[in-house]
């Protein structure tokens, strides 16, 4: 027989790998070698970490690790199914019911994240005759559950409100169902949605409302309930999203509402359906975490200050922290906007060198001419560490050429 030579069909990845590094925005991952903390090892090197979503410090909580040691103990380490063959157990029921009292809602449901959790509900309760009226700046997996679905898309101009009615009031006389849909907290600028206002334009033309709070989640509202809390907006929003892999230190995304909503995603939330539950290990750590927001408010207030005392000086720093060429921050994230993606990441690169970790983010993250190190604060950052990171920023801007001498 013959030997056919054959020629690697995905060669032409290669190609666009090759473009990335003509570009300079291309980017190797970064191997965290110790606890996700204020100061830790990447790739070998001690740095200030200013780049983690873990707020609150819980990914390392004292009570997060014994809770999920004791459920490693008592029940193992998998869960063995998905949710509706065997795999529920009794602590993500536990754990629905402790969420959905949080957020003062009648049920909750777990997904495996807050990316399955988006793109799974909106894919399951629109379909292919109704209408996704959506923020430009909404999270990708929003845009992914939207696209599932096969409903028209129709999108507004960032937290634009009358863009928003525009585009409902186009189809107000279309018999398909509407969803209103905005992230609670926008993750590269860190500003808010603007939810009264949504929530009377939902109300005004009879549309679903749904909230991605994934950022907003142990940040934003009393003891980190959200931005439905922050703005009271209780009882409005028919669709609440969250994650439990940002502050609250583990992994896995929620969705909360009415018993019916819930139910109904029982039965036709594709990620539900087809894929296995939580081990207990994380289900019982997010139990704790929920324990822990209600018991340490403290974490939260501790949260705050260092946000604001870290806006305050990058900007008399004098770098563009957002408010002109993009919306201003009102969140523990704040990015610095550089514009130019190459420039970005050499930025980075240069800070990882010197000791501070912040994340270049480049197209197509953020909009082409809008790159950024984006920095997120957490409440165990002391006031010393981000001394010394502005100290860094300081210096390496100046001999960027970044920020003037
Ligand atoms: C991070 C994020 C998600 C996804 O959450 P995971 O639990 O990490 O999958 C969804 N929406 C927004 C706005 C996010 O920032």
């Amino acid at each position: 027989m013959a030997t056919l030579t054959r020629t690697n069909p995905l060669s032409y990845l290669t190609g666009q790998l090759n473009d990335l590094k003509a570009k300079g925005t291309y980017f190797r991952l970064r191997v965290l070698e110790d606890e996700q903390a204020p100061i830790c090892h990447f790739d070998g090197k001690r740095v200030i970490n200013l780049a983690s979503n873990n707020y609150l410090g819980l990914t390392t909580h004292p009570k997060l690790r014994e809770a999920a040691l004791l459920a490693i103990r008592t029940y193992g380490v998998g869960s063995g199914a998905v949710r509706t063959i065997a795999g529920t157990m009794k602590l993500h029921m536990e754990l629905e019911e402790k969420i959905a009292r949080f957020k003062k809602v009648e049920a909750s449901v777990v997904f495996p994240s807050g990316f399955a959790a988006n793109a799974g509900t909106v894919s399951a309760v629109l379909g292919k005759d109704d209408f996704i009226i959506s923020d430009q700046l909404n999270h990708a997996s929003i845009i992914d559950g939207a696209r599932l679905s096969r409903a028209k898309i129709l999108v507004f101009n960032h937290k634009d409100l009358s863009h928003a009615e525009e585009q409902l009031a186009s189809v107000k006389d279309q018999p398909g169902k509407k969803l209103l849909i905005s992230d609670g907290v926008f993750s590269m600028d860190g500003d808010l949605g603007p939810l009264p206002g949504l929530c009377d334009l939902a109300e005004k033309y009879g549309a679903i409302m749904m909230v991605d709070d994934a950022h907003a989640s142990g940040v934003m509202g009393r003891n980190g309930r959200g931005t439905i809390d922050h703005f009271q907006v209780h009882g409005r929003v028919d669709i609440q999203v969250g994650t439990l892999s940002k502050a609250i230190g583990a992994l896995g995304g929620y969705v909360c509402g009415t018993r019916d909503l819930i139910d109904f995603l029982y039965h036709r939330a594709r990620p539900f359906l087809f894929s296995t539950s939580h081990p207990p290990s994380v289900a019982a750590s997010c139990i704790a975490a929920f324990d822990v927001l209600e018991q340490e408010p403290e974490r939260v207030d501790k949260l705050w200050e260092n946000t604001r005392f870290w806006k305050k000086e990058l900007g008399l720093i004098g770098f563009d922290i957002g408010g002109k060429s993009t919306p201003a921050s009102e969140t523990p994230i704040t990015p610095i906007i550089l514009g130019e993606g190459k420039l970005t990441m050499d930025f980075s690169r240069a800070l990882f060198e010197e000791g501070v970790m912040g994340t270049g983010i480049a197209f197509p993250t953020v909009p082409e001419g809008k790159a950024r190190i984006r920095t997120i604060m957490t409440a165990t950052h002391s006031k010393e560490q981000l001394e010394r990171a502005l100290e860094v920023l300081a210096r390496v801007g100046k001999r960027m050429g970044i920020l003037g001498a």
